[in-house]
């Protein structure tokens, strides 16, 4: 029998380590030594093993639907590439890439663009689900830095997850919550949440506030914990600024609980008794997710957040922390190496004048990029408009993940230049590419991830790639040593790229970034094979990895203080009104990943929430002539989609759920994303996916 070969899970940030045994029938269990999970699996991860195989796999390049060999298809993206810099300048070229990729991947594609091509217009899909919780980490602790551990879950007192469903989006965090409660009754668990949940079967409390509302909730226990003594005065005064202009706002937006009761049309009862739990638990974690950040207020709403531990000195100690989960396997790997556009490599900020100085000296290139690029939603606009006339998109599906998903393809349709790196041809995106480029995938390529706890673990092949698959770092490699970059792009494996990643991680740091990963730097083949996984940062002062942050309350700011932000509330852009009179919300369901490309490929995922449908209130549905089980149309003023009714009172009256993964391959006219607008927050770019005003009619077939 072929030995188990240790790897991960590449659907949630939770970055569960799996054991994998090839075979005619691939065995995935899950890996009882890998901290993450120690041992547990979701029903995602256990049906892993099923969702391999040729069919559907992009097996060779092609261009303009022709195959070809991948000398042609590398020598057409280098070429296409180069005569739109030459014709238009370097702003003309985008890239759009994915949490899915791994860290070698998006290093080289960040490197090509920032360092190389001359502009910073690389995004990525972590900028729909977590952009907004990294803007805010950033400006109140000085480092998009998540300072708790899993761990921290299970010493704390009181977990609050606002806008998180971890029971069927984080499925083993959240057994390891239930395991927890199970163990210790007293832990006490608050959901914030408009819906009530799966995640609510284990909630003390559940707060099903109005939509939108949570930074008066938030604002209103900052005020509370000052007025009631709460505060933790010597952390506050030694360890931070701006708590008097936070403290301020909180007051002017939540002066009381009646006033918060009344913003987040909640019962006064529940809001005291959420605050009176918060000020008597100091070991308290809050978890927060998509519910939060998917809105045009998401920074504001990880701000005021994050206030009330900065505030109570709740921060780098056991059991304690504002914690931001994220949603995809590789999410923070990305922000690593600078795949946002506003960001450059290894946590420097592209702004900076030092800072690109370093970069380009460690990269031995004349200059990287000197302004942020076009981020997510921009990007898009930016290709319908004709500004970006070339965009490679790999390993994500914006046809069906971007708000108004319908004028994201029409831009992608219009656009000469489409190069799309994908596994699979059940994407929608695939089918607006001029140039297709076979991507190895999960099982069949090498490299690392970082999970939500800052844990960096091994991916590791088991198989080889289909066809002519390739993984992408080779793909990007290719191209850049076509444009005439070989000289800094002399990788030859997955380990070369991580060596270089990981010194210029520790270059010129000496302690002014917290991600440093400098002593990995000399890693040699061997053991990067054999790399356990472990918490960044991995330095001289760290050599085992760090499992917590902040722990001497020194911040990576200019001041070594971290920021309390005055946060004044703002309703969503666009609310409800007599033509929409819904809210929809769009999520996850438990079995799905994203747009369905590689979970629907087993039947074992596709019966528990087999078809698309909206998730509706009986009032409502009564209202609006609605039936449980009919099929009913939704309309927004971007678009409209066909779903099947489901009366649920667990949803708030007024709003609706509806979830995202549906493709055109699997549903059609289903897709959430063609009614969602393009709105987003004004500082970090991730949109407003968690309000949408829609109106809810039966289908009536023409
Ligand atoms: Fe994979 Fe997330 Fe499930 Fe773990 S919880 S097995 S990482 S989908």
């Amino acid at each position: 029998m072929a030995e188990a070969i240790a790897t991960v899970c590449p659907y949630c940030g939770v970055g569960c380590g799996l054991k994998v045994r090839p075979g005619v029938t691939v065995e995935v269990k899950p890996d009882p030594t890998h901290p993450a999970n120690l041992g547990r699996v979701c029903s995602k991860g256990a049906a892993l093993g099923e969702t391999l195989g040729e069919s559907d796999r992009l097996l060779q390049p092609e261009i303009g639907g022709v195959p070809v060999a991948w000398d042609a298809a590398l020598d057409e993206v280098a070429c296409r590439l180069r005569s739109v810099i030459d014709a238009h300048g370097p702003q003309a070229v985008a890239f759009y890439v994915s949490g899915q990729l791994l860290t070698e991947d998006y290093y080289v594609v960040n490197k090509l663009m920032k360092g190389c091509l001359g502009a910073a217009n690389i995004d990525t899909n972590s900028r729909l689900c977590m952009s907004s919780a990294v803007a805010a980490y950033k400006r109140a602790l000085g480092e998009d830095a998540v300072p708790c551990s899993y761990r921290d879950i299970e010493e704390a007192d009181l977990l609050v997850l606002a806008g998180s469903n971890a029971a069927w989006t984080h499925p083993v965090l959240y057994q390891r919550i239930v395991a927890e409660k199970q163990r210790r009754p007293a832990l006490r668990v608050v959901v914030v949440d408009p819906r009530r949940t799966a995640t609510c079967d284990i909630a003390d409390l559940h707060l099903a506030l109005r939509p939108g509302t949570d930074a008066w909730l938030f604002n209103g226990l900052l005020s509370y914990l000052a007025r009631e003594g709460g505060l933790d005065q010597g952390f506050v005064e030694t360890h931070t600024q701006g708590f008097e202009a936070a403290l301020e706002a909180a007051r002017g937006a939540a002066p009381s609980i009646p006033a918060v009761a009344a913003a987040c049309e909640l019962p006064a009862a529940q809001v005291a008794e959420f605050f009176r739990l918060f000020l008597r638990t100091e070991k308290t974690v809050t978890l927060w997710s998509q519910g939060l950040n998917q809105s045009s207020s998401g920074v504001d709403k990880g701000a005021a957040l994050i206030n009330c531990h900065l505030a109570t000195g709740r921060i780098g100690r056991p059991g304690m922390g504002p914690f931001s989960l994220t949603g995809q396997p590789n999410a923070m790997g990305g922000r690593e190496v600078g795949g946002l556009a506003n960001q450059l490599a290894a946590h420097m900020d592209i702004e900076d004048d030092e800072a690109r100085e370093r970069v380009a000296r460690f990269w031995g290139v004349p200059t990287v990029a000197d302004t942020p690029g076009l981020k997510a939603v921009d990007l898009f606009e930016a290709v319908a408009d004709g500004r970006v006339k070339a965009v490679w998109i790999m390993a994500t599906n914006p046809v069906v993940s971007m708000p108004d998903a319908d004028r994201v393809r029409a831009a992608l349709q219009a656009c000469e230049h489409v190069i799309v790196s994908d596994c699979v041809r059940g994407s929608d995106t695939v089918a607006c590419a001029d140039v297709l480029l076979p991507a190895a995938t999960w099982g069949e390529k090498d490299g690392t991830v970082t999970n939500s706890e800052r844990r960096i673990s091994r991916m590791r092949a088991f198989m080889p790639p289909p066809g002519d698959a390739r993984p992408d770092w080779w793909i990007v490699t290719e191209v850049a040593r076509r444009m005439g970059y070989g000289d800094v792009f002399p990788y030859r494996s997955p380990a070369d790229i991580f060596r270089e990643h990981a010194a210029l991680s520790g270059f010129e740091n000496e302690g002014r970034r917290v991600f440093d990963i400098g002593a990995l730097k000399d890693i040699d083949d061997a053991h990067y094979d054999v790399l356990a996984p472990l918490q960044w940062p991995v330095n001289a002062a760290h050599p085992q990895g760090g499992a917590r942050l902040f722990a001497d309350g020194c911040f990576p700011t200019a001041d070594g203080r971290a920021r309390l932000m005055p946060v004044t509330p703002r309703a969503p852009v666009v609310v409800a009104g007599d033509e929409y009179p819904l809210v929809m919300n769009t999520g996850r369901i438990r079995d799905q990943w994203h747009t369905m490309t590689r979970t629907a490929r087993t039947p074992r995922l596709t019966t528990h929430l087999p078809e698309p449908f909206v998730q509706i209130h009986p009032l409502d549905a009564d209202l609006w002539h609605l039936s449980d089980g009919a099929l009913a149309q939704v309309t927004s003023p971007q678009g409209s989609l066909l779903a099947r009714v489901r009366l649920d009172a667990a949803q708030r009256p007024g709003a609706v759920f509806v979830p995202m993964h549906w493709n055109e391959a699997y549903a059609r006219n289903a897709r959430a994303n063609a009614l969602t607008a393009a709105i987003t927050d004004p500082i970090s770019g991730q949109p407003e996916f968690k309000h949408a005003p829609v109106r809810v009619a039966p289908f009536r077939p023409v």
